[in-house]
């Protein structure tokens, strides 16, 4: 039997929230680091396990998102995919 997490999101789940996403980060589109599933709306604040409430964020935006650091993240956000634009 699988361990019990701390979410219970199947790993089927995780999987396609990440194909959709592109398997980047949501927010820096950050695709070289380990991927984790956010909730947008907390499951303690009525948020559901659709897809529509999950998103894929790295580590570093996953951690600012849950301190409060995400305007920060966010300003990070909009420098990173304007450079990878300019990349294109
Ligand atoms: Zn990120
Ligand atoms: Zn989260």
């Amino acid at each position: 039997m699988l361990k019990r997490r701390r979410n219970n999101l199947t790993m089927k789940k995780k999987e396609r929230i990440l194909e959709r996403d592109g398997w980047k980060c949501y927010i820096c589109g950050d695709d070289m680091c380990a991927l984790e599933i956010h909730h947008i709306v907390p499951i303690i604040s009525g948020g559901k396990d659709n897809d529509s409430n999950l998103v894929s964020l790295c580590r570093e935006c996953h951690i600012a998102i849950h301190t409060d650091d995400i305007e920060r993240c966010v300003k990070n956000a909009v420098y990173v995919s304007k450079r990878r634009l300019s990349e294109l």
